[in-house]
């Protein structure tokens, strides 16, 4: 190599910062460096000791200068040991680490499902309310209509009825029942309708009722001094015609066949009438109340005082002494009122 060589590796080297390792101290570096030779650059004594390489004297080696700073590289690589901290031989300590447990994942179950209410009770079918049967239309004009001729009488009366078909309860009758009894009497008896025995003989309350009937009024007028008995009073009905199965006379049947009992009441001028029923009542006086609370009292017909009581069917059905007692005190009080004065 040529000293032109080595300057410029020289110079290579001090740029890259080597340039501590060829400086020593100067009288070690004056001391070694022969005396003739003029002091040399820097440069001078690392190229001297290069072309003769001194004996290795490691407990000579200067202390490390300060670094110099250099224009990139600050650190030296060549003399600075790249690993000097022994390798460890063993594994850093590592926490112990707890095995990974998995938490159990709480999944719904896809085929649960959800809770549901108990289910109510089967309701038993409920049979349908049976409605009331709504009453029946009652005409305007429930009382009897004054059809009455001036010279009306029993007979003219019985004649305009002939073989009457006024009303539907002509298609079920065997016979009218116009009425029994004494035409003068001061008492007339009104009952509802025909029974099966009065429409076979055509006279009224011939049947069961008829004879308690009969013997109610002899009994009490018998027992309150009234000296009558059946054939001295007169008995009749609303309709005269029976009703199919006994049933109630319709409104319209007994405002038609109400004309010849209203003819008949004018015709024999009673002191008294005696109602025996609430259909009597109500077609004689258009009573609203029920029987039990018209019976014992005193109502009027046109100027006619008016009795209401029990109809003996009523007793037959209901056998109570205190209806019958009832009955009685009723009867009681209308032979008192028509017969007293007259006696
Ligand atoms: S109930 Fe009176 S109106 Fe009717 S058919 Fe007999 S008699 Fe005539």
């Amino acid at each position: 190599m040529t000293p032109e060589e080595k300057r410029r590796q020289l110079e290579f080297y001090q740029d890259l910062g080597f340039t501590f390792l060829f400086r020593r101290p100067a009288a070690e570096a004056s001391a070694e460096a022969p005396a003739a030779e003029p002091p040399a650059a820097t440069v001078s004594a690392p190229l001297a000791a290069a072309a003769e390489p001194p004996a290795p004297q490691p407990a000579q080696v200067a202390p490390m200068a300060a670094p110099q700073p250099s224009k990139s590289v600050t650190a030296p690589f060549a003399t600075q040991p790249l690993a000097t901290a022994p390798l460890a031989t063993e594994p850093p300590a590592i926490a112990a680490i707890e095995p990974y447990v998995p938490e159990p994942v709480q999944q719904e179950s896809p085929t649960a499902p959800p809770a549901l209410a108990p289910a109510p009770p089967p309701v038993a079918p409920q049979p349908e309310p049976v409605l009331p049967r709504p009453p029946e239309p009652m005409p305007e004009l429930y009382t009897l209509p004054p059809l009455e001729p001036a010279d009306d009488s029993m007979l003219k009366i019985r004649e305009d009825i002939g073989d009457c078909r006024r009303c539907r309860l002509c298609e079920g009758r065997n016979k009218i029942v116009f009425g029994s009894g004494n035409e003068q009497s001061p008492l007339v008896f009104v009952g509802e309708g025909p029974g099966a025995d009065e429409d076979q003989q055509g006279l009224p309350f011939v049947g069961r009722a008829g004879q308690l009937l009969t013997q109610m009024i002899e009994n009490t007028a018998s027992k309150e001094g009234i000296a009558i008995t059946r054939p001295d009073i007169y008995i009749c009905n609303v309709v005269k015609c029976r009703p199919p199965e006994n049933r109630t006379p319709q409104p319209d049947e007994m405002e038609i066949c109400g004309q010849f009992l209203s003819r008949q009441l004018t015709v024999m001028k009673p002191r008294a009438i005696c109602c025996l029923g609430g259909t009597a009542a109500k077609a004689l006086l258009n009573l609203k109340e029920g029987i039990t609370k018209a019976r014992g009292q005193w109502y009027k017909w046109r100027d006619v005082p008016v009795m209401v009581t029990y109809h003996p069917s009523y007793l037959l059905r209901n056998q109570s002494k205190e209806l019958r007692r009832e009955a009685w005190e009723d009867l009681k009080k209308v032979l008192h009122f028509v017969y007293d004065e007259a006696q």
